[in-house]
C-alpha cells in the first residue's frame, strides 16, 4: 500500500511521525491518554474540568427535547448567526451581516481548516507566530503551503517587528494571528496588530485572527484585529463557543468576515462536516447574549487560577512567565535542572503524577531548540485539582536528572 499523500505532509508538519515512521496522536491527545492511564493530574490539554454556565446547559437539554436534532442550515442557525453578529458589535464594535458574513463551524478547528484549505494555493506562504497551536502547522502542510514563523521569545513573548516585516512577502497568502495567544498567554499589542494590517495590505495577504480566548484577557486589553482601521475588508475572525463557555466538547465555532471570503470558506466547510452540533447552536446563542458581568466573572475566576498556578510553580523553584490571558502558563524546567522538557513531560505522569505539554511540540523543527526546556501547564481546572497537581510537583526534587 502507498504510504504517501497529503496526510503524511500534515503529520510531518505537526511532528506526528515517530523516528520509525509510525503515526502518533497529537501531543494533546497523547498527554491526555497518559493522564488517563497513569491517573495523573491533567494539566496538559486545554479543557476545563467544569461545565459552562447553567443557562447554556439547560438550553442544550431543551433544544434536544424540542427535537432540534437534525441537520442545522449550512451556515448555522439564523439565530446563532444573529447572536454572533450582536456579540461582535457589543464587545468589539464590528458590524456584520449575519446572513453573509457569519459562518458557524464545528469548533474553531474546522473554521481554521476550511479557511486554509479554501484560500491557500500550493507553494504560498502562511505566516504565524511561534510557538503555535498545532493545527496551523498541520493545515499548512495539508495545503502544501510553506509555514513561515515569527518567534515569540521566552519570557516576554513579544514579537520583534523587524522579524515580522521580513516574514511577510508577496508570497504570503495568509497571516494567522492568535491573540490572546496559545501557548504563551500573550495579548498582542495594538502596534503589532496595526503592523499586521499594514503588511497584509502592502503584500495583498489575508489576515486570519484566531481569537478563541478573546474573553480571557487578564492584563492588557484584547483588541479584535478586525476592529482596526483598514482590517475588516481582508480579515477573517475565528471564535469558539467551546473555549468561551467552558464546553469544549460541544464544538461550536465561527468565522466572520467579508462575504466573498466567507463563501470560499463555506465551499470547503460544507464538504468537511457539512454542518454540526445542532442542539448546541441555540445553547451557544444563549451564551453569547449573557450580560457582560458574566463574561467578566469567568475571566476573574480564571485569573485567580492563573495566580494560584504561577505562584505555586514559582514556589517550587520553576521560573514561570506570567501569562496575560488564556488557559496556560509556561515554566522553564531548566531552572530546576531539566533542559529537555519533552523527556520530562513523558516521565512526569508516571513518576510524579502530573501532565504538562512540552512547548517544543508546538514549534517548527528548526526552532524547537529555542523552546526545549519549556513546559506548558493548563490552569483551567478546579482549584482542588490544581492544588493536588502542585502537591505532586513537590516531589520534583526526587526525579533523577
Ligand atoms: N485555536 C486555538 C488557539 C486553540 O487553543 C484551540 C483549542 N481550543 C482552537 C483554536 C480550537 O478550538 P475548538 O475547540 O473550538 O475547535
Ligand atoms: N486547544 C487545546 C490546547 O491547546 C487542545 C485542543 C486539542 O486537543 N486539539 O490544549
Amino acid at each position: 500500500m502507498r504510504r504517501d499523500g497529503p496526510w503524511l505532509r500534515a503529520a510531518q508538519g505537526a511532528g506526528l511521525l515517530s523516528p520509525s515512521g509510525e503515526l502518533q496522536g497529537t501531543v494533546f491527545g497523547e498527554m491526555s491518554e497518559l493522564a488517563r492511564t497513569t491517573g495523573a493530574v491533567n494539566l496538559g490539554q486545554g479543557f476545563p474540568d467544569y461545565s459552562g454556565p447553567r443557562e447554556l446547559l439547560d438550553e442544550a437539554i431543551e433544544a434536544i427535547s424540542r427535537g432540534e436534532n437534525q441537520y442545522p442550515p449550512p451556515r448555522g442557525t439564523a439565530d446563532l448567526r444573529l447572536a454572533i453578529a450582536e456579540h461582535q458589535l457589543r464587545f468589539r464594535g464590528v458590524t456584520l451581516d449575519p446572513d453573509r458574513e457569519v459562518l458557524v463551524t464545528v469548533g474553531a478547528t474546522e473554521a481554521l481548516a476550511a479557511t486554509v484549505l479554501g484560500l491557500v494555493e500550493p507553494g504560498e506562504d502562511i505566516v504565524v507566530f511561534e510557538p503555535h497551536y498545532d493545527a496551523y502547522g498541520a493545515l499548512a502542510h495539508l495545503a502544501d503551503a510553506r509555514l513561515v514563523t515569527v518567534p515569540l521569545r521566552w519570557p516576554a513573548f513579544r514579537p520583534d517587528h523587524d522579524e515580522l516585516r521580513r516574514a511577510v512577502t508577496d508570497r504570503t497568502r495568509l497571516i494567522i494571528v492568535n491573540t490572546p495567544h496559545n501557548p504563551t498567554g500573550a495579548v498582542l499589542p495594538r502596534e503589532t496588530l496595526e503592523l499586521v494590517v499594514e503588511l497584509a495590505a502592502r503584500h495583498g495577504a489575508i489576515i486570519v485572527t484566531d481569537e478563541v480566548y478573546e474573553h480571557l484577557a487578564f492584563d492588557g486589553e484584547h483588541i479584535a484585529l478586525a476592529s482596526l482601521p483598514g482590517a475588516a475588508s481582508r480579515t477573517l475572525s475565528i471564535g469558539s463557543g467551546g473555549k468561551t463557555f467552558s464546553v469544549t466538547g460541544w464544538k461550536v465555532g465561527w468565522v466572520t468576515g467579508p462575504a466573498t471570503l466567507i463563501e470560499a470558506v463555506l465551499a470547503v466547510k460544507q464538504y468537511l462536516s457539512y454542518v454540526g452540533s445542532g442542539p448546541f447552536q441555540p445553547a451557544v446563542a444563549v451564551g453569547l447574549r449573557l450580560p457582560e458581568a458574566r463574561f467578566e466573572e469567568e475571566r476573574d475566576r480564571l485569573r485567580a487560577k492563573r495566580d494560584l498556578l504561577v505562584t505555586a510553580l514559582r514556589s517550587r523553584g520553576l521560573e514561570t512567565a506570567t501569562p496575560s490571558a488564556g488557559y496556560f502558563a509556561i515554566a522553564d524546567a531548566a531552572s530546576i535542572g531539566y533542559t529537555d522538557a519533552t523527556e520530562l513531560c513523558r516521565r512526569l505522569p508516571g513518576e510524579i503524577g502530573v501532565v504538562g505539554i512540552p512547548v517544543a511540540a508546538l514549534c517548527t523543527p528548526e526552532r524547537q531548540g529555542d523552546y526545549r526546556s519549556l513546559v506548558r501547564f493548563a490552569f483551567c481546572k478546579s482549584d482542588a485539582v490544581l492544588e493536588e497537581g502542585m502537591r505532586r510537583l513537590d516531589r520534583l526534587g526526587e526525579l533523577s536528572r
